[in-house]
This record gives C-alpha cells, structure tokens and sequence, in this order.
C-alpha cells in the first residue's frame, strides 16, 4: 500500500476522439499502476465533480455560462483545440475535483496525487491548448476560501509554458531582471523585505515557476515569478541543474504551505509536441528532485499530469507511472 493516496476516474478520460492529446492515458495509468503492484485498488479514491461556485472561483461567470450552454465562439473552440462537448465540459469538471480532492489530502498525508488535471493553459474568461478549467488553481482557491491555505507555490514542469497560471496568479511586479546565478532564469520578484511588509493576513499569494521550452507554445507567456526560458535540445543534466537553481532560489524567497506539482510527460526527447531531449530516467530523476525538495522542508506536495505526446503513448505512461513510483520511494524514507 502506498503512504499516499492517489485521486482517479475513468471519467477523466477525455472525450475527444483521435487527437494527439492522448485521451485514453488516464485508463492506461491507472490499469499500469495495478498490473505492475505499485499501487492497490485501495490506494486509489474517486473525486466529485467540482461544483460551479467552486470553478467560479477562478473562471468568469461568461465562460462558465458559454461552458454550460455550449456557446462558446467558433474562435473560441478553435483556441481550446479539443472538440467542445457537454461530455468534456464534465470531465474537466471532475478533474477540478480531483485537484480540490488531492490538495486536501496532500495537506493530510504530505502528499496526493490526481492522476489527471495540470491544465495549465486555461485562463479565467477563455481555454486554451486542451485546456478548459484550471484544476489546479481551482484546487487553490478553494483551499484558501476554507482558510486552509495562504501561500502556495506552484512548480510547473510541463515542456510549455504555463500561461494560464501566470494569468491567474500573476506576480506582484517584474522585474524582467536575470538571477546573477543563472542567466536563463528569469525572476519576477522584488526583494523578500518588500514581499514580507505587504502581505496582509487573510490574502492568498501564489509564487509560480515555470520550467518551459522557449520556442514552444505559448507565443506570448505571461510573467511567471520564477520563468525558466530552456533552449532547444536541453537534455537530462542541464534541465536538472536549472531546476535545482530555480527551486533553491525560490524557496529563498517564498515559504510555501503547499506546493503543487505540475509533472507534465512533455520534456520527453521523444515527444510530438516538445523539443526538449530528457529521457524517462532524467524526468523520473526530476521528480525526485521536485519531491526531495519538498520533503525535506515538509512543505505539502500536490502532484498534477498535465501533458505528454510521446509518439508510443506507452513511454507517456512510464513516465507518469514513474512519478508514482518516485514519490513512494521519497516519501517513504524515514
Ligand atoms: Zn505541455
């Protein structure tokens, strides 16, 4: 049995016919995780649908009124670049739950993951590359209007951008400014002393990294606090190092209660829609990075899937399978 639980429904399969998003990963996780005994079906818990208060809670009242009624603008639909339908307006429902379930549990046990959700792409008035509902900041905000959360960082390890994110939870002032460290680090941060005098009680404050590719979807990418802008072809050590870099300098700046993890397959060398070179040893090596971070600070880990286009779906499995596999190696160490 595993030290943590992890959030799952064959209803997060997406309803999108053949696309290159492969809808049908979830069911295969799932299915890997038991036939190779690194879970139990007791290891796993259904989420609830999130419920409209709960998406409102990020998302316009107009997009979500457009969602409901199926009125979204042909420009609209062809921004979201998954075919709309009642059906998939449900499954991201659910996997906004299954964010909401897992960071509730990540506060109880340390860690959760959501075998599913990390769309990372959806800002609150539109969706973006396959992303409708952000399921992590859902998961958030939620958090925080129960008063179980005030400071959360989010650790986004998706070969694209996370645009969305950074439209929802934009940082307090950019700089623009290089770390003196690390030339391809970009922070958006004023100095701690400045941070620390205007946090009132009460408000929620969310520092965002984002470990992208630079010439990748997004075109325009919004400010993250911490951007790390990698180049083509960066293979296992330089993306394990920049990562260090970025996690260090960030936690020196920034406390958090929770840290959600978004562990997108995408950075993989043979990926269709990334240009990065890891292999699935340098993204399983990532994630312990991610994970062992976290765990010695004990600062709570919520793990997210966000994307992965390998051409043989089986190695986006792996990889994911693999993040499961790291976490119960972490966490379980005494
Ligand atoms: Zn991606």
């Amino acid at each position: 049995m595993l030290p943590f639980k992890l959030v799952y429904s064959d209803d997060y399969y997406l309803p999108i016919g053949a696309h290159v998003f492969p809808a049908e990963k979830y069911r295969m996780i799932r299915r890997r995780l038991q036939e190779e005994h690194i879970a139990e079906p007791s290891d796993f818990v259904t989420p609830d649908p999130a419920s409209d208060d709960e998406i409102l809670l990020v998302h316009t009242p107009e997009y979500v009124r457009k969602l409901k009624t199926g009125t979204l603008s042909e420009f609209e639909e062809m921004q979201l670049e998954v075919p709309f339908s009642p059906g998939l307006v449900k499954a991201f429902w659910l996997s906004a739950g299954g964010s909401i379930l897992a960071s509730n549990l990540a506060l109880r046990d340390g860690i959760a993951v959501n075998v599913g959700g990390g769309f990372h792409h959806a800002f609150p008035d539109h969706g973006e590359g396959f992303c409708m509902i952000h399921d992590v900041a859902v998961g958030i905000k939620r958090l925080h209007r129960e008063g179980k959360l005030r400071r959360a960082m989010t650790v986004d390890c998706d070969v694209h951008d996370g645009n969305g994110t950074a439209a929802i939870f934009p940082p307090k002032s950019h700089t623009g400014q290089p770390l003196p460290s690390a030339g391809g680090v970009q922070s958006s941060l004023r100095p701690v002393h400045a941070q620390l005098r205007d946090s009132s009680a009460g408000e929620l404050e969310v520092f965002t990294i984002s470990m992208h590719q630079a010439n990748n979807y997004p075109v325009y990418k919004p400010p993250s606090s911490i951007d790390v802008n990698l180049p083509d072809g960066t293979d296992d050590e330089q993306y394990l190092g920049w990562l260090d870099q970025a996690l260090s300098s960030a936690l020196r700046q920034f406390e958090p209660q929770l840290l959600c993890y978004i562990a997108g397959a995408d950075p993989y060398r043979e990926d269709q829609l990334g240009g990065l070179a890891l292999t699935i040893g340098g993204l399983k090596r990532r994630d312990e990075l991610v994970l062992r971070v976290a765990r010695s600070r004990n600062i709570p880990v919520m793990i997210t899937y966000a994307g992965g286009y390998a051409r043989r779906v089986e190695d986006t499995v792996t990889i994911h399978c693999n993040t499961v596999i790291a976490a119960k190696e972490v966490f379980e160490r005494q």
